[in-house]
């Protein structure tokens, strides 16, 4: 028997709690993997609350990533005591996830854990340093380079924010990083590598249909009115890569900037981003991250904790990383 986090839904509400669970319970899959870590991202949240409509068939483990050892695979391309790190693919919405000491997987979605990175050190990157990876990605493939201008990153104090302006930094862009809790959070972003600080309430005002032009690129974690307004004030021939709906889901836009000043948008998923490129972006941020991004502010949590914090998360109260460590 191991522990995991189990969902339930009664009364159209989502209940969480710690229970017991049989190897044998765990859903098909041909690796079983000793979860060490996994961590909470902004969609576990949604998940966790109910917030979201993220899981439709319960019960279920949530944690969207985990990273940890093989325990049994019947896969040859995985034995006992391989370091493998997920993210994505459904699991922890409808494939029971990383909240518990043991999970099964299919072995296409898992990614060998780099060598020189460990558990630990993959789950403080998840799913949120993954995406902000493929974001970098996007606007290097639509030609931005740190000669092109400035960079805006969007959301910077969270998860997937943060990764970006630290990658972007180390590439050599300059980096401009939007957060409602500048009071809190500027110096870490400039410790992170960010030139200068924007106020949230500063891309909050009404977009005009085009704005000065002011960013070569954009990682945009926000959505809403807050990517609407970015379009507005990117350069002739910029890019923005847009991947979160911190601020909603809705895009309230016109053509304009697409039209007259040849700006891209460019949409990037990690749920479902094919092995290849996955482990090509794992390798690359292996590389990229320093030693200290991985002891700047975060917290590591046990799976009793998971609930409280998954309710900080979707309230926006939550800075930089959460882990949540499984292993005894
Ligand atoms: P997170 O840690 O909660 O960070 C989101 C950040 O957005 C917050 O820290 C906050 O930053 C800012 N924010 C929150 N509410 C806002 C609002 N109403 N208006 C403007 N800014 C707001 O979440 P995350 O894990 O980084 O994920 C960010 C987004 O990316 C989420 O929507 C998530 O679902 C999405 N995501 C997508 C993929 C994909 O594959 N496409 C993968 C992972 C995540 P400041 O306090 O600095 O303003």
């Amino acid at each position: 028997m191991f522990k995991a986090l189990i969902l339930n839904q009664q009364d159209k509400t989502t209940q969480a709690h710690i229970g017991n669970i049989d190897s044998n319970q765990l859903p098909e899959g041909d690796v079983t993997v000793a979860v060490e870590y996994s961590s909470l991202n902004y969609k576990d949240g949604l998940a966790i609350t109910g917030a979201g409509k993220i899981i439709r068939q319960f019960p279920m483990v949530p944690g969207i990533d985990f990273a940890g050892t093989v325990i049994t695979s019947s896969n040859s391309r995985y034995q006992a005591g391989d370091p493998v790190v997920l993210t994505g693919w459904g699991v922890g919405e409808n494939h029971w996830g990383g909240m518990a000491q043991q999970a099964r997987v299919k072995a296409d979605w898992l990614v060998p854990l780099p060598a020189g990175l460990n558990a630990e050190q993959a789950m403080f990157i998840g799913t949120a340093g993954l995406t902000a990876m493929l974001c970098v990605q996007a606007l290097e493939d639509a030609g931005i380079t740190p000669e092109s201008g400035e960079i805006l990153v969007t959301g910077a104090s969270g998860g997937v924010g943060s990764v970006a302006v630290t990658l972007l930094s180390k590439l050599g862009y300059r980096v401009a990083a939007v957060t409602g809790r500048a009071a809190q959070n500027a110096a870490l972003l400039k410790q992170l590598g960010a030139e200068s600080i924007i106020e949230r309430s500063e891309l909050e005002e009404p977009a005009k249909p085009l704005e000065k032009q002011r960013w070569a690129g954009a990682i945009d974690t926000v959505g809403s009115n807050m990517l609407a307004k970015v379009l507005t004030q990117m350069d002739y021939n910029g890019a923005v890569a847009a991947c979160g709906l911190a601020g909603g889901f809705d895009l309230p836009t016109t053509v304009m900037p697409f039209i007259l000043r040849n700006v891209r948008l460019l949409g990037v998923d990690s749920v479902y981003c094919p092995v290849e490129k996955r482990q090509q972006a794992w390798q690359r941020l292996s590389q990229l991250l320093p030693a200290s991004f991985y002891q700047q502010a975060g917290q590591t949590i046990s799976l009793e904790q998971v609930p409280e914090f998954a309710q900080a998360i979707i309230k926006g109260q939550v800075t930089g990383r959460t882990l949540v460590k499984l292993s005894d």
